[in-house]
């Protein structure tokens, strides 16, 4: 077999920075990335799982596969899809060699070696019980100028509806100097954009027992050079006052927190076992609203959970108007294999979902014409990802995450890709924000503007 890989990646940011890892270690293996699947001699497949009919879906990328198993490459199914039908993958494309969840994959050097030696059906499935985590020195990042690192693996929540307990395992976290190091090897190869990563990220309890998170938070954003820190995806159970503190006094923290609710209904995040109420999530915002910065609030919302009431969803509704969420990522419940929720009937008709989706998408969109005008005449910060010469126009994203679409003035250089920028907003959209680039260096912090209060039940 040759030493080539083609990897294949689907789903959220924690499967695109576990494949960053993945190809760190093949590559320390002595494997080269090629970036066409006929040059490959292995290919990998990093699955998931979270929504739709995800497993039909990767049978029929494997049955693609199929054509090229004469070839002589090798195939490895990885991820969530990996984990949640384990060997039945082989049962049905018996052309696949690897079979692995995430939980596993700091053995991938031992499987690879099997591999090597001639052996087929190698597993990874056993792990999720693990307390260890995948850290590994030779991550290759797609970006050189933004990068994550994932500070918390698995989830212990375990909500009704969703699958990641059952494929990431059991939760764990990395200690805090371990998060500290890799962020400061970041800063030494030109990273000025960090994002902690974790399913819920702010569930992170550091194992040396020296950082609560909102420490850590400040840590990494002190580290010199350090001029932007996110953080995805914070879970409102674990969602404490001292973050909205730590943004508050550490300049590199970025003005966003991703908070999802899911529902706007008490009941229906009962039936979700969110273990939080609407009031409860309403004291969170109050909190990131009384903020001295302007932090922006993003969510995830699941509509058509089964049960969802007429008036359910319109609690759901009213919840938007009431939080102002700058973006919002809605989706209509799905059922998922060996969830609590599967066992439930699913209710409510998929006529019924779609149009509850088009409600909630139409209101948000309101809300974020509205609200994205606040930026109207306000210079904001960017940070530069592209440059169309034909347009004259460049994309850079702000603090907030925000997409600024910017012009720059004839005088001006062209800006290099990763560099920041102050953009004076002329024109504001439901989704980005347009603007002209300024002269001068950026001096600009963004402070809160006047706003309603949140609505408290
Ligand atoms: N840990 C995060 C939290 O608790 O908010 C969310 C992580 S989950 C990987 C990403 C999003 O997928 C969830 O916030 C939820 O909105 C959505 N999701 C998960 N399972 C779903 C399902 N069965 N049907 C529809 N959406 C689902
Ligand atoms: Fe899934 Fe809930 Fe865990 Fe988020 S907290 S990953 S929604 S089980």
């Amino acid at each position: 077999m040759s030493k080539t890989f083609y990897i294949e990646t689907f789903g959220c940011q924690m499967n695109a920075h576990d494949s960053e890892k993945v190809i760190g270690t093949l590559e320390h293996e002595g494997y080269t990335q090629v970036s066409d699947e006929t040059e490959a001699g292995l290919i990998l497949y990093n699955t998931c799982s979270i929504r739709d009919k995800a497993e039909q879906k990767v049978f029929h990328r494997l049955n693609e596969y199929k054509r090229m198993q004469g070839e002589g490459k090798k195939f490895a199914v990885i991820g969530c899809v990996a984990q949640q039908e384990g060997e039945r993958i082989f049962d049905r494309a018996p052309y696949v060699s690897i079979v692995a969840g995430s939980a596993s994959y700091r053995n991938l050097p031992t499987m690879l070696a099997r591999l090597e030696a001639g052996e087929s059906r190698i597993t990874g499935l056993d792990d999720r019980q693990t307390d260890q985590t995948f850290d590994t020195e030779f991550t290759v990042r797609s970006n050189p100028h933004r990068g994550y690192i994932t500070i918390i693996e698995g989830c212990d929540k375990f909500c009704a509806y969703c699958v990641v307990p059952y494929t990431r395992g059991k939760e764990r976290s990395r200690t805090s100097a371990s998060v500290l190091v890799e962020a400061g090897r970041m800063v030494e190869q030109g990273y000025t954009d960090i994002q902690l990563l974790g399913q819920n990220v702010n569930s992170w309890r550091d194992p040396s027992g020296k950082l609560s998170f909102a420490e850590l938070l400040s840590a990494v954003g002190t580290i010199p050079g350090i001029k932007r820190v996110r953080f995805t995806t914070s879970h409102p159970r674990d969602f404490t006052r001292d973050i909205v503190e730590a943004i508050d006094s550490t300049p590199a923290l970025c003005d966003h927190v991703h908070l999802p609710v899911q529902s706007g209904s008490s009941s229906v995040l009962r039936a979700m076992s969110r273990e939080y109420t609407r009031d409860w999530y309403l004291e969170r915002m109050s909190w990131i609203h009384a903020a001295s910065r302007d932090i922006s609030i993003t969510s995830d919302m699941i509509v058509g959970f089964p049960g969802e009431t007429d008036a359910d969803f319109e609690e759901t509704i009213t919840l938007l108007g009431a939080v102002r969420y700058d973006a919002v990522f809605a989706f209509k419940f799905s059922p998922r294999p060996n969830t609590p929720a599967v066992h439930i009937a699913d209710s409510i008709p998929d006529e019924v979902k779609t149009e509850r989706l088009r409600i909630l998408n139409d209101r948000q969109r309101e809300i974020q014409r509205e609200h994205y005008a606040r930026h109207l005449g306000q210079t904001v910060e960017v940070m530069v990802e592209s440059f169309n010469p034909a347009r004259g126009q460049a994309v850079g994203r702000s603090t907030q995450n925000k997409t600024v679409n910017f012009t720059l003035a004839d005088s001006m250089p062209m800006p290099t890709i990763g560099s920041y920028l102050p953009i004076r907003i002329t024109r504001t959209m439901p989704n980005c924000l347009i603007g002209e680039a300024v002269a001068g260096s950026v001096s600009f912090q963004a402070t809160r503007q006047p706003q309603p209060f949140v609505v408290l039940n």
